[in-house]
């Protein structure tokens, strides 16, 4: 039987596709309970894989991964004590990468997935860098600049707006966080 997942697989697979994301259909074709999961859905997971990193390393588990052509160029997740740097931002860490590798601080044809909905410092950065697209989780409504305490569609004159696509593996991206405060709170009694 994972004979034949795996050779389904196999024939899913696409030339210069992203070797982790070819991995995960693997895995996911072999799970078969994650056989008909999204693009979006294989990305955000790989988001996840972030988190858990951020989360390691006892720091809020965000994470973030950049995405043009359908390959991963950069990831990176919540460093912000770690670096002592309020804008070590999972989105920001990844953009400064995907800016690097690209030699270019315009991400045009970028896609973002992030676990949380991002702040308005990141969609400040995410609106400078020109995504194309921003896919993210859980919502954060606190902070989110979205669709919880900000609408950025809402801000007026810019030159353009990102796609938006939320609710992404949003049980899964909430609940790592809410883990981590639980955790948390455990360690403080
Ligand atoms: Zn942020």
């Amino acid at each position: 039987m994972y004979y034949n997942y795996f050779a389904v697989a196999m024939v899913n697979y696409e030339p210069g596709q992203d070797r982790n994301v070819a991995a995960l259909n693997i895995l996911a074709m072999c799970g078969g309970f994650l056989l008909f999961m999204t693009r979006e859905e294989k990305y955000m997971l790989l988001a996840i894989k972030e988190a858990e990193k951020a989360s390691f390393k006892d720091e809020v588990p965000i994470g973030c991964v950049i995405v043009k052509e359908d390959k991963v160029i950069a990831r990176g997740y919540n460093q912000r004590e770690i670096k002592n740097d309020v804008t070590s931002h999972a989105e920001i860490e990844a953009i400064r990468k995907a800016n690097k590798k690209l030699n270019s601080w315009r991400l045009v044809d970028c896609e973002i997935y992030v676990t949380i909905e991002p702040c308005l410092m990141c969609m400040g950065a995410i609106y400078q860098a020109h995504f194309k697209k921003v896919i993210y989780g859980a919502s954060d409504p606190k902070g989110g600049a979205i669709s919880s305490s900000i609408s950025f569609k809402d801000i007026k004159n810019l030159n353009h707006y990102p796609e938006i696509q939320g609710g992404v593996l949003e049980d899964k991206c909430s609940s790592i966080i809410k883990e981590y405060f639980a955790n948390k709170r455990k360690k403080k009694l």
